[in-house]
């Protein structure tokens, strides 16, 4: 496991849970899609030093809003997960964007329909995902993005019809 993919890892979230939703995006538009490629796209988006740097970015801030060591206002801003913060949607579009416009379109609809391992992270508990949540859609986005880019067959510019 490399450095990043431990980071996730302590934060609950696999390659394998990245490669889910990477599947369910792509998987209309190409037949023979396996959830191997899937991982294989998600650890090449993970080689990438800018998505690395966003990622340790974000899960540091999650992780220093939990310990309580963020100066106020932005510790009550991450406890409350205020929705007009922003800066957690901002940040994750540094790995969408390393694939183009067409991940943009992927993060909106994730953001919006929140499934498998994104959903987990947006529940209310002790842990606090106000980055991860995000992050992760990015990185589906991303991921779904090189697919789409590598095969001529996959339609860039729509999304499955139904989550
Ligand atoms: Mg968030």
């Amino acid at each position: 496991m490399t450095g990043i993919e431990s980071w996730l890892a302590r934060r609950g979230v696999t390659v394998e849970d990245v490669a889910e939703i990477v599947f369910s995006l792509q998987r209309p538009y190409n037949a023979d899609l396996n959830i191997v490629e899937c991982e294989e796209s998600v650890r090449a988006v993970l080689e990438k030093r800018e998505v690395q740097y966003v990622l340790y970015t974000g899960i540091a801030m999650d992780e220093l809003a939990e310990r309580r060591l963020l100066p106020q206002p932005l510790q009550a801003i991450m406890e409350k997960d205020e929705s007009l913060y922003g800066v957690d949607e901002t940040l994750a579009l540094g790995i969408t964007n390393v694939y183009g416009m067409i991940g943009l379109t992927s993060f909106g609809y994730l953001d919006k329909v929140k499934p498998g391992i994104i959903r987990q992270l947006n529940l209310k508990g002790e842990k606090i995902h106000v980055f991860l949540d995000d992050l992760v859609a990015g990185l589906a986005a991303a991921a779904s993005a090189r697919i789409a880019h590598g095969d001529p067959k996959a339609n860039q510019y729509h999304l499955p019809d139904s989550p």
